[in-house]
This record gives C-alpha cells, sequence and structure tokens, in this order.
C-alpha cells in the first residue's frame, strides 16, 4: 500500500525489515541497547557483532523511552540502524501515545539529519511490548505523516510489518487516515 504525503511517500509492506535496501532501517530496542528477542534479535543476527559494538562504545548509558540513536548498520545493506526505545502498554493511561508517537518523530529526526532518503519502520511496541496494534497503528501512522507534512523529508517512509494482521491494523488505520 503507497500513499504520497507532498511530495514524499509513505509505504506498507508486509516482510522481514533486514532484507530491506533502504538508508536507514529502525530499531525497536530495548532502553539498554542490549539486543534481545523479536525484530532486534533479527537485525543483530543478519547485521552482525558490529552493530552492538557501535552501540556499547557510543551509548553506553543506553536510549531513554521515546528517544532514539543511530549505529552502524553492520552487514544489513543500510547505512544505518536506528535504535528507539518504544513504552511497554501498560495500560494506556501511562504516556504510552506521547512514547510512541516520539519514536517516530525522533528517528526521523535522526535519519534526516544524516542524510538518509529511505527509511524503514517496524512496527514499534506491539510485539513483546503489548501495545495493542491497532492502537499502535493509528498512533504511528499520524507520527509519520505529521512528521512528512512538516519537514517534507525523507522521501521514503516504508512501514515493514513480518505479521499478517498488524499489516491488516496498518493497512486499515491508513484507509481510515486519508479519508
Ligand atoms: P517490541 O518490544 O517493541 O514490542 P518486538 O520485536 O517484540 O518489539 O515486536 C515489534 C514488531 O516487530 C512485532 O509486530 C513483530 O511481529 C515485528 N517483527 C519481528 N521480527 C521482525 C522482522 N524481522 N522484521 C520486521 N518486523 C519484525
Amino acid at each position: 500500500m503507497l500513499v504520497h504525503a507532498g511530495k514524499c511517500r509513505l509505504l506498507l509492506v508486509q516482510g522481514d525489515i533486514t532484507q530491506q535496501h533502504v538508508d536507514a532501517i529502525v530499531n525497536a530496542a530495548n532502553s539498554r541497547l542490549a539486543g534481545g528477542g523479536g525484530v532486534d534479535g533479527a537485525i543483530h543476527a543478519a547485521g552482525g557483532p558490529d552493530i552492538l559494538e557501535d552501540t556499547r562504545r557510543k551509548y553506553p548509558n543506553g536510549c531513554p523511552v521515546g528517544d532514539a540513536v543511530a549505529s552502524s548498520a553492520g552487514r544489513l545493506s543500510a547505512g544505518y540502524v536506528i535504535h528507539t526505545v518504544g513504552p511497554v502498554w501498560q495500560g494506556g493511561q501511562s504516556g504510552e501515545a506521547e512514547a510512541l508517537a516520539s519514536c517516530f518523530r525522533k528517528s526521523l529526526q535522526v535519519a534526516v539529519d544524516l542524510g538518509c532518503k529511505s527509511v524503514a519502520f517496524p512496527a514499534i511496541s506491539t510485539g513483546a511490548y503489548g501495545y495493542p496494534r491497532d492502537l499502535a497503528a493509528n498512533v504511528s501512522l499520524k507520527a509519520v505523516l505529521d512528521f512528512l507534512k512538516w519537514h517534507r523529508q525523507p522521501d521514503e517512509v516504508r512501514f515493514v510489518l513480518f505479521e499478517e494482521g498488524v499489516f491488516g491494523a496498518f493497512a486499515h488505520s491508513l484507509e481510515l487516515l486519508m479519508k
């Protein structure tokens, strides 16, 4: 699914984010930047140990929830991995939506500052962190569309959704937002 936001493109694809040919791949990291399961594990496995080495050296104190930092991408074809830390779902009254939106804004700002023209995101917080997928889709897509509207870059933002159900939630949410 493809929509245009001014001169920028927003794409939803189903697949594995480690296989994407983009300038920056965003990782749903934990605040210690220690690697883990899910998409984080897949990115470190595909990119190799350089990613962890680089993050340990540059960010020994990790990264707070809602923030984003960049590292090398190791063996991945991308130029950078941007690590962002999503909120753990706690019922919705603990600032989760604002933190999730901030992940997208901060990651996109880091990508633009590095000169990236294409950026791939996973569905941050929708796995182990338990954010309901339909709510996450709405917050995530809105945050990206807002950023593209105001900043007119990067040229392309791609959501790479691993699970069919998550892809469906994002596609439905994007249709409603574009009405
Ligand atoms: P979080 O801890 O932020 O919830 P997870 O990695 O557990 O992060 O899950 C976030 C999303 O990433 C989930 O929707 C999960 O299905 C998805 N995911 C897992 N592996 C991949 C992958 N290789 N590429 C893209 N998305 C993935």
